[in-house]
């Protein structure tokens, strides 16, 4: 009888015997993989195609055979595109596409296609073996994550990340031609006074307004975005004359002032704002930005509703540009900087697993002064590449002190700038001193940014797999803040994603953060990559990355950057953070969000024989919190609460915590109010306040039933409460 040879045979067979074995397997791969192989010819005539490939065009080989492979496409390729698959296919050589792809059932999927040359021994010739897979998910999750951290979920404006971007863009287009650009940093006065006094709701029409009011206001080309809770900006430019773009803003601005008619009622706001121009104020988009915010500094000490154009402050010109240089210079060469260390932790352990390198500069007059202060400066004036090479020197001196003083070294990131990752020699040079220091390359890492690697993508890639090749492990900082191009992230030999920590910082607020988190940490997890977090700064937003999956993290939460010796006595001592789940998790959890202590008493009273771990919350923040810190299936929250009303809490539950069961208190006359939220699905039920003691019970159980049984793996199936 005929028995398939299992793979592990393969090394103890003989030679001959081997490459049989070896076209069997291939055989079988061929028929059973969901890898779907198409073979063409020099001029992509398709010849051969496997089940799989057959699967993912949904059509018969017959249907396939004899045809074009570009037949095969949903939309035409760029004559650029054209020509370089003519001459890869013509000369046999490696290419690969990222497309839509043509079912012949009418739908279509983004397929990636890798041209893999293959010798035939046999003929003599080669084959073209194009590999094609359906990378529609990871598709729409990029996709995903470009819109949301494009975009202001509420007002739909540009945020401040796309706002950069743009502005970048206009300021060089700007400086070509020698046009002026004027920016207006735009502050709502009393945002959180409307907040507080007429709720959430009305706070954020307030904010959707303004920002229709903007797009009306403004021409086609000016850009215009939100930069964050009350603040917008808006940039005019074109012309050569700085005082007509005053004036337009001041016109602009006094058109915005009007008051806002609500259903309930009328709302006053004012808005508060400050200009600068590039270039005479500033050259470069952070300084623009810092310029206009001064400026509305100036114009908030002049009250509601001011405008004020940026000054140069007398103190800024004192050290002019040349002498800032000529000290960076002195700092560099005579030991003013320092490096200081910031731990990573594993969230699988709790152990300090690495550390981020961060250089500062301790200024003779001026003290310690952050990078973020002179590391631009370094970039422009050609100072970045010896300031890299010393942080690099330094971290690998570091690695190799520990090491001595019988401490177990752990890996140390450096971050790199743009210049000294392209500078020729780079993978040698740190080769060689890692060589001279003995230190092995696996304690070594690399933290480069989007912008860095998407520059020139194809001749980044090849440094990036020469820097793999000595053993370094290479990040991919701030990610979600850049242009993430996935075709090119799925090519680029990267270990580790870091997710930027503006994504962090409201993680567990902000559902829109919270998804661009979750997607970035299931895509990369699907590209076979790490995910880190930065500036993690609460136990809330640790506890929901570790939910989530996310494999390690870097903030204050743990550790600030410290000096070396703070490093020693950390790793001597075996610091990490303690990562053990409330043991109360175990339990079914009710969250009870009120602002009446009294009714929270009288719940907890009445549910004590049932049990549930209760939880407390005073405020919908607070119930935030506790959310993000403990395991919850039932939320209960009153309707009527300051700052957030209860179907406003619940429906943001909803959207971070889709699975708990949500309820809502709530008074005869507020009925209401809560039918979008009912519609929506952001309340399961409504419970009538006052309420009948029983029915309440009942309202419980049957909540954390309805839980159960829509939570079939949950480890609570089996437990029935009584
Ligand atoms: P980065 O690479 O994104 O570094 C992380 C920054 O976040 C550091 O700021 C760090 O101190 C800060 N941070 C860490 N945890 C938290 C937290 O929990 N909350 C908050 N709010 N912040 C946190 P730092 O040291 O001021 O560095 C700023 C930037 O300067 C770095 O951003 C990096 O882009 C650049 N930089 C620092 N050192 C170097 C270097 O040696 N070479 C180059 N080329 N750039 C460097
Ligand atoms: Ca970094
Ligand atoms: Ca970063």
């Amino acid at each position: 009888m005929a028995i398939e040879t299992p793979p592990s045979t393969v090394a103890d067979s003989t030679d001959s015997g081997q490459s049989v074995d070896e076209l069997q397997i291939l055989r079988t791969w061929m028929q059973r993989s969901a890898i779907g192989l198409i073979v063409v010819d020099a001029l992509g005539i398709i010849k051969f195609v496997n089940p799989a490939a057959q699967a993912l065009c949904a059509c018969m080989a017959a249907q396939l055979l004899g045809r074009n492979c570009v037949a095969l496409f949903a939309q035409d390729l760029t004559p650029a595109e054209t020509l370089t698959m003519q001459n890869s296919l013509a000369a046999a050589q490696g290419w690969s596409l990222e497309t839509l792809i043509q079912r012949m059932d009418g739908t279509q999927f983004w397929g990636n296609f890798q041209l893999v040359p293959v010798e035939d021994a046999l003929t003599g010739t080669t084959l073209r073996c194009l590999f094609l897979n359906d990378i529609s998910n990871l598709k729409h999750a990029a996709d995903k994550i470009q819109r949301l951290s494009s975009f202001d979920q509420l007002t739909l404006l540009p945020n401040r990340a796309q706002f950069m971007r743009s502005l970048q863009q206009l300021l060089s287009g700007a400086g070509d031609a020698g046009d002026f650009v004027l920016m207006v940093w735009i502050d709502v006065d009393h945002l959180r006074t409307i907040n507080d006094t007429m709720g959430h709701a009305v706070a954020d029409l307030v904010l959707q307004s303004i920002a229709n009011r903007l797009r009306d206001a403004s021409r086609r080309q000016d850009l215009l975005a939100r930069l964050g809770g009350d603040e917008f900006a808006l940039v005019i430019s074109g012309g050569t004359d700085p005082q007509v773009l005053q004036d337009a803003a001041e016109r602009l601005m006094r058109s915005l002032q009007m008051d806002l008619a609500t259903p309930d009622c009328d709302v006053k706001f004012s808005l508060t704002a400050g200009t600068a121009i590039f270039p005479p104020d500033a050259r470069y988009v952070e300084d623009l930005m810092s310029c206009a915010e001064l400026a509305l500094l100036e114009a908030k000490k002049a009250g509601d509703g001011a405008i004020r154009h940026y000054v140069t402050e007398l103190g800024n010109t004192g050290t002019s540009h040349a002498q800032a240089v000529a000290e960076l210079r002195t700092a560099i060469f005579s030991e003013e900087l320092r490096l200081h260390f910031q731990p990573q932790l594993s969230l699988h352990s709790g152990q300090v697993i690495g550390l981020e390198a961060l250089v500062r500069w301790q200024h003779p007059t001026r003290g310690l002064i952050s990078p973020v202060h002179f590391i631009a400066l370094a970039e422009e004036c050609g100072l970045i590449i010896p300031l890299g090479e010393w942080v690099m020197q330094t971290a690998v001196k570091q690695i190799r002190a520990w090491r001595d003083d019988g401490l177990t070294p752990v890996r140390v990131a450096v971050n790199l700038s743009a210049p000294h990752f392209r500078q020729k020699g780079l993978p040698d040079a740190i080769e060689k001193l890692l060589f001279e220091h003995d230190v092995p390359a696996s304690l070594f890492e690399l933290e480069l940014t989007e912008s860095v690697m998407m520059r020139d993508a194809e001749a980044a890639i090849h440094i990036v797999d020469r820097l793999k090749a000595i053993g370094l492990r290479i990040s991919l900082d701030d990610f979600g803040t850049g242009y993430s191009s996935l075709a090119y992230l799925s090519r680029f030999a990267i270990d580790v994603i870091k997710i930027d920590q503006s994504f962090v910082a409201d993680i567990t607020t902000n559902p829109v953060n919270a998804s661009i988190a979750t997607a970035t940490i299931a895509m990369a997890h699907k590209l076979g990559k790490t995910v880190i977090a930065e500036g993690v700064e609460t136990q809330g937003q640790m506890v929901y990355l570790r939910r989530h999956e996310c494999d390690e993290m870097q903030g204050y939460l743990f550790s600030q950057p410290v000096d070396a010796a703070a490093i020693s006595a950390m790793l001597r001592s075996g610091a990490g953070i303690n990562l053990s789940l409330d043991q109360g998790d175990a339990q079914m959890t009710l969250l009870l969000v009120d602002d009446e202590p009294n009714i929270l008493n009288a719940i907890k009273r009445l549910l004590r024989r049932e049990g549930y771990r209760i939880l407390c919350a005073e405020s919908a923040a607070q119930g935030l919190d506790l959310l993000a810190t403990h395991r919850v299936q039932v939320v209960i929250s009153d309707q009527r609460m300051p700052v957030m009303t209860g179907t406003e809490f619940l429906s943001r539950v909803k959207e971070l915590y889709p699975d708990t069961v949500r309820l809502v208190l709530s008074g005869y006359s507020e009925l209401e109010s809560l039918t979008d939220a009912i519609n929506k699905g952001a309340i399961y039920r409504y419970i009538s306040k006052p309420w009948d003691d029983d029915s309440f019970k009942q309202d419980v159980i049957q909540a954390f039933r309805h839980y159960r049984e829509h939570n079939p793996a949950s480890p609570f199936n089996d437990h029935e409460a009584n």
